[in-house]
């Protein structure tokens, strides 16, 4: 047997070790984060960091909130494991929580670990509940890397090593109600679309799509869909995506931010449609585990107590606008896009080297495809720590810019 070292690892030690024994799946950045406090990130060596990329969107609430971190505390020392076959008080406080402030309608829920497999469980449950095989999902739409999400899913570099993928997928262009209108037969059990498309490069749904959209399935007799893993919990300004156009879908999928940094993902329906599944159709082991579920509960208490969701749109106005200014700036800037703290910045070009620099700076950033910059930084984010962020973003923009109208200016490098 292979011992792991006693010895505290060192920063090379700690990134050799992950290189070499996990799948090579992730784009890495070379920085060992080893602590979370709200919106600032420290790694190993104590240099802090403004976190603008919220674990990918899970750390909504800020890292190691406090109301989270006592409700683990606590669950661990009672209950961690308990499987679906048996009743939890944890599991039934959480559901009671999430359908109080689920949009109205969406009151049945099934309970898993990720994203994907709340996609998953929405794909299942359409087919079953009308009896058809085929979704209609949208070019530049991202929903997970599982087989049937995969399916869902646009980016050919995701899908095309895995072909054959799952059957009945059909993807058509995005924000255009004629296209899906023409491919919508009579085999079609649902569309499933985001309400802003996140890895897609945050793109915004136009006025009067989903609206449109959900018109044009209600007639058509077809399932609206809405993948709102990236969208809700108030990260756009309302509780759920769907609620800045005022419609309801018929299936609802969450994850990320939901159960304050634990893995969890939910399937929500009405409660006509999830009672198509019969028990043994679909489950999970852990579905609805009881710390996740005490952890859960404790963020959506700090949710609502918090006005997380006005928060997210007052400062997420705020740290547009300053993206804005900084479009104005520089002419690489293409667009600033996004709702709330659910904010994306398109260059004229690849933006890996940015996301470098301010890292290096200190100011974490995400991507969403090749020329954009995405920013789902914790609601907490104070403005200071906008403003910070918006300081190391304008002093990266003006060298790359510098760079690209005198190619000899060196700092490009
Ligand atoms: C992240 C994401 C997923 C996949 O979630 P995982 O937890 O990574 O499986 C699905 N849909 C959307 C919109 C996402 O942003």
């Amino acid at each position: 047997m292979k011992l792991a070292p006693w010895y505290p690892m060192n920063e090379q030690e700690i990134i050799n070790a992950e290189n070499q024994l996990m799948a090579n799946v992730f784009g890495k950045r070379q920085i060992v984060i080893t602590k979370g406090k709200a919106a600032t990130l420290w790694d190993i060596n104590g240099k802090e960091y403004v976190d603008c990329m919220g674990s990918f969107g899970v750390a909504l609430l800020g890292h190691c909130h406090p109301k989270v971190v006592a409700a683990i505390h606590e669950q661990a020392e009672q209950l961690i494991s308990c499987h679906g076959s048996l009743y939890n008080d944890k599991r039934s406080e959480f559901l009671q929580k999430l359908v109080a402030f689920t949009p109205e309608g969406l009151d049945k829920a099934f309970l898993s670990n990720s994203g994907a497999e709340a996609v998953e469980c929405a794909i299942k449950l359409a087919r079953k509940y009308t009896g058809k095989p085929e979704i209609i999902a949208v070019m530049g739409g991202y929903h997970g890397k599982t087989m049937g999400a995969l399916s869902a899913t646009w980016d050919k570099k995701y899908r095309e090593p895995f072909q054959p993928l799952v059957p009945e997928f059909k993807h058509v262009p995005p924000d255009n109600l004629e296209k899906i209108k023409a491919a919508i037969s009579e085999k079609t059990a649902a569309v499933l679309v985001e309400p802003i498309r996140g890895e897609g490069g945050i793109r915004v749904a136009p006025d009067g799509y989903l609206q449109g959209l959900r018109e044009l399935c209600n007639e058509k007799n077809v399932l609206l869909i809405f993948d709102e893993v990236q969208t809700s919990f108030g990260r756009t300004g309302k509780l759920f995506g769907c609620q800045n156009w005022g419609i309801t879908p018929d299936i609802m999928t969450l994850a990320k931010p939901f159960a304050g940094g634990l893995p969890i993902g939910i399937t929500v329906a009405k409660a006509e449609i999830m009672s198509a599944f019969k028990v043994g159709e679909h489950s999970t082991t852990f579905s609805g585990g009881p710390l996740v579920c005490a952890a859960g509960c404790a963020a959506i208490d700090a949710l609502v107590e918090e006005n997380l969701a006005e928060k997210a749109a007052s400062t997420g106005k705020y740290f547009k606008a300053r993206l804005e200014e900084l479009a104005d700036k520089y002419k690489i800037v293409k667009e600033v896009r996004g709702l709330g703290l659910m904010l994306g910045m398109e260059l004229r070009f690849d933006v890996y080297r940015i996301l470098l620099k301010c890292a290096e700076r200190g100011v974490l950033v995400l991507d969403a495809g090749r020329n954009v910059l995405r920013f789902l930084p914790p609601i907490v984010i104070t403005k200071e720590q906008v403003d910070k962020a918006i300081t190391v973003l304008d002093a990266v923009l003006e060298e790359e810019e510098n760079a690209r109208t005198n190619p000899s200016n060196t700092t490009a490098n």
